[in-house]
């Protein structure tokens, strides 16, 4: 089975991915993971990325689409996917129904989880994750039980993305509206879009992920 989230930085896709990712055995796809290791590896990729990513900008159709294509053929896929972060713009996705169709694959769902934008800059700037776990937890909405401890594996370290900041955070969300929103309507057309609303209860996004599903 393989789904699309869409929705802007902060409506949930990462954390609901990876719920559905536990409870179908299917696989997270996040573009925005796969250029964090770019960064991560010091690759010229990543170098470029890097200064994208910081900016708030969005990185080329080009390259987001050789990757995501490559990783689709990978064997940890055959289930199915979830694609988080990606298409993110109308040319990809054109390029993701060609590809499919060239690998002979399709989407079974494609889900906007709808936020009010205003709401995720408080949402977003205040993320951070496990390092070792990669729990996610936000300073007001989800603290970690004991300050400073890890509820998942007790560990004690924790990293925050360096777009989480607002201002970079505000730039994201203008290009979530400029370029990435008008995919809804493309999704809408082919009469393929379904919706939950995210700013609902975690576990009640979950739950209306978990039904449009089965
Ligand atoms: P995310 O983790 O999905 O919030 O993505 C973080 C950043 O990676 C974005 O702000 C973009 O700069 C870049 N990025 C991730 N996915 C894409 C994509 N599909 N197309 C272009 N840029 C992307």
């Amino acid at each position: 089975m393989n789904l699309i989230l869409l929705g802007p930085p902060g409506a949930g896709k990462g954390t609901q991915a990876k719920r559905l990712e536990d409870a179908y055995k299917i696989i997270q796809l996040s573009t925005g993971d796969m250029l964090r290791a770019e960064v991560s590896s010091g690759s010229e990729l990543g170098a470029k990325a890097k200064e994208i990513m910081e900016a708030g900008g969005l990185a080329p159709d080009d390259v987001i689409i050789a990757m995501i294509s490559g990783r689709i053929d990978h064997d940890d896929c055959v289930n199915g996917f979830i694609l988080d972060g990606f298409p993110r713009t109308v040319p990809q996705a054109e390029a993701l129904a060609e590809m499919l169709a060239n690998k002979g694959m399709s989407i079974d769902h494609v889900v906007a989880i709808e936020v009010d934008p205003e709401a995720m800059v408080a949402r977003i700037t205040g993320r951070f994750t496990c390092s070792e776990c990669g729990a996610g937890y936000h300073d007001d909405f989800q603290p970690t039980k004991v300050d400073g401890v890890c509820d998942t594996c007790g560990g004690t370290t924790f990293t925050r993305r360096a777009d989480d900041n607002a201002e970079t955070v505000r730039n994201r969300l203008s290009a979530y509206e400029e370029q990435t929103a008008p995919i809804i309507a493309f999704y809408r057309d082919k009469g393929a879009l379904k919706t939950v609303d995210g700013m609902a209860d975690i576990d009640v996004v979950t739950a209306s992920l978990k039904e449009i599903i089965d």
